[in-house]
């Protein structure tokens, strides 16, 4: 029998399944649990202080999301898409931002006629070693350009003035730089354009989270600990999501749409808080800290593979009418993968959304462990319990109402 969808009935299922996906990426619930539970990893002279401040710092954990809303360069916080860049271990990326603005950031010089030459590229990049680099430039001409020279270009002109995908730079100091390189004496304009960020740098943000935070501990500022804390969980939950990986975000290249949700939402919401392990041990030192962010998104960047064949296989062999069931949720229907459903999925996984989470846990717990001890182990016990100002209350309630308003600027997971 063909089933009739009344024109009602299409826009209820059509809202509440957009309002479903309003709270994406381990939901909610997952950050803040996550953020949590990290708490109890802390030695007793940061535990004194977190505890005092738990419900701040879970309350919070789902900021960076809101500000999605608010900014376009939110987004590309939340994820790297791995696949852009090669194959596993992707040993030709670079493990640092200003590695990747070195490798991937096109400099034009635009002439007073109005021709655009491409100057510094990667695609005319020939060869690299310690000291040198050396570029095509002007059809067969090359040039051997210093390391230093180039990284100190970049770290005076890109990197301090690197917020927008496409910038202009200063003439004078190209010239500085490059002018025996690259005359640029009839050159009026120098462009510069990131041809990475577009794919994701969660592994560069969560460098600078972790900068910020060893800041704001040497400075005792408890507000600041609190907001970049909250923060940098959300980051750390993130980077242990498989799908915070890939392209492949949301199973949209494999006919899986919703697939991102169904991992990092549903099936925590359903099975952490009664069955998952939070006591993930003490709070470890952490020395190498680019090396421990790329080992924790290219570990789930290795799931990636899993939790798409399972799920494409677990489709198949469930039967058809027993996937998706209609849920309560604040006096809501919403539709979603049933209980039976999920946890089949969740089985096939062997644990695998519960090793995820518990570890993000564990390593957000020796990440703010870590900013603390290199911040000199700030005594803390004499910090407060913070409340928000009127004037972070009323960004706060911006923040809330650009995500009931707005679209995301930039993709969603
Ligand atoms: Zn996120």
């Amino acid at each position: 029998m063909k089933k009739t969808i009344y024109p009602t009935t299409l826009f209820l299922v059509l809202f509440l399944f957009q309002s479903a996906h309003l709270n994406l990426e381990w939901g909610f619930f997952g950050h803040r649990l996550i953020n949590r539970m990290a708490v109890f990893t802390l030695p007793p002279g940061m535990m004194i202080f977190y505890k005092k401040n738990i419900e701040y710092v879970s309350d919070h954990a789902v900021d960076p999301d809101k500000r999605r809303y608010a900014t376009k360069h939110e987004a590309v916080r939340h994820y790297i898409d791995l696949d852009i860049w090669g194959e596993y271990p992707f040993e030709n990326f670079p493990r640092t931002q200003i590695g990747a603005l070195m490798k991937y950031t096109d400099v034009f010089v635009i002439d007073k006629q109005n021709d655009t030459t491409l100057v510094l590229g990667n695609e005319l990049r020939i060869d690299e070693d310690k000291f040198f680099i050396k570029f095509r430039y002007q059809e067969n001409k090359e040039v051997v350009i210093p390391k230093k020279k180039f990284q100190s270009f970049f770290y005076n002109n890109i990197l301090a003035k690197y917020y927008d995908d496409v910038w202009e730079l200063d003439l004078d100091s190209f010239q500085l730089y490059f002018d025996e390189f690259f005359p640029t004496s009839n050159g009026y304009k120098v462009i510069a354009e990131d041809k990475f960020s577009e794919y994701g740098v969660l592994p560069f943000h969560l460098m600078r989270m972790q900068n910020k935070l060893t800041k704001a501990f040497e400075n005792k500022d408890a507000k600041s600990i609190l907001r970049i804390s909250a923060d940098y969980g959300h980051y750390i939950g993130d980077a242990h999501v498989p799908l915070h990986t890939t392209e492949n975000y949301n199973g949209q290249l494999t006919n899986q749409i919703g697939i991102h949700a169904f991992w990092e939402s549903r099936i925590p919401e359903l099975f952490a808080e009664e069955e998952y392990d939070f006591f993930v041990g003490k709070a470890e030192y952490v020395e190498n800290k680019v090396d421990y962010f790329w080992d924790i998104i290219l570990t789930s960047h290795q799931l990636v593979d899993s939790v798409l064949l399972i799920e494409a296989d677990m489709v198949k062999a469930f039967p058809e009418d027993k996937q998706f069931c209609f849920d309560n949720r604040n006096d809501l229907t919403v539709r979603t993968q049933c209980r039976a459903f999920a946890e089949a999925y969740s089985d096939r996984m062997q644990g695998m959304v519960e090793e995820r989470m518990t570890s993000s846990v564990y390593s957000l717990g020796s990440l703010w462990y870590t900013a603390w001890v290199d911040a000199g182990q700030p005594d803390l016990a004499d910090l407060g319990n913070e409340e928000l100002t009127e004037r972070e209350k009323k960004e706060l309630e911006e923040l809330n109402n650009s995500v009931r308003s707005g679209d995301i600027k930039g993709r969603e997971h």
